[in-house]
């Protein structure tokens, strides 16, 4: 009796321990993605530099994109995905032409929670010049990486690449309003993250090159800027401006 009471006891004390594991390792994770701790993030704060980024390309909206940017003398970075590659070569040879960067933005736009380990591993392989010398930046889809994409980022050479403006291209506003409200967060070093695809972004990028000219801001590729490793007191930052928007 008293034996079996003992064995019960300790299957309980077992399935606590595992269960407070489990929801250590689950906040360490959802903590750790929402800071980016080990990504890469905007530069340093002290020059005159910052990064515009289009995730989701090369597409239909790629020629009208470089136009603005040719406008303004600007330099990008597209981070673009397999299936678009594939789809949109043409594009993609115009803007290496004209000398933007461009990186990965996966295999697969999926999110990085809803991919086995052994599609994860795929999903970080993929790079568009893999041949070429690095760094080989990788930004998940939806920002999303977990500690799979981390470990498989690092043994691949791959550098996480995140950013700290969003520009909010998705959604319904209209193209000033959307550029004076990433310019209110922009300073030296951001990375400005928008989209190649949708109808706002080409005149929302005219905005937002004039208003960083304005303030005597240049942007660059990802390679002049460059980003920097998210340490801890950046991630902390992360964190709390993530929760007071
Ligand atoms: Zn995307």
């Amino acid at each position: 009796m008293s034996a079996r009471r003992g064995s019960q006891c300790f299957q309980n004390s077992a399935a606590s321990l595992a269960g407070l594991v489990l929801v250590s390792v689950a906040a360490a994770e959802v903590l750790g993605r929402a800071a980016g701790w080990g990504a890469m993030g905007p530069g340093k704060p002290n020059g005159h530099l910052v990064a515009v980024t289009f995730d989701d390309g090369p597409g239909p909206r790629t020629a009208e994109l470089l136009t603005v940017l040719a406008r303004h003398g600007a330099r990008a970075t597209f981070f673009v995905t397999a299936p678009a590659v594939q789809t949109h070569a043409a594009q993609l040879q115009a803007l290496r032409s004209a000398g933007h960067q461009f990186e990965a933005h996966g295999r697969w736009h999926i999110h990085a929670l809803l991919l086995p380990p052994w599609r994860e591993w795929r999903q970080v392989r993929w790079h568009p010049r893999t041949q070429e010398p690095g760094p080989h930046f990788y930004r998940p889809p939806y920002g999303g990486h977990s500690p799979w994409t981390r470990l498989f980022a690092r043994l691949q050479g791959r550098q996480i690449a995140l950013w700290d403006v969003e520009g909010r291209d998705w959604t319904s506003g209209d193209a000033a309003g959307l550029a004076g409200q990433a310019l209110a967060r922009v300073r030296p070093g951001s990375v400005i993250l928008l989209h190649d695809g949708p109808a706002v972004t080409p005149e929302l990028l005219d905005h937002l090159l004039e208003g960083l000219a304005a303030r005597g801001l240049q942007a660059v590729t990802m390679n002049e800027l460059p980003p920097q490793r998210i340490g801890l007191r950046a991630g902390v930052r992360r964190l709390l401006s993530s929760y007071g928007h």
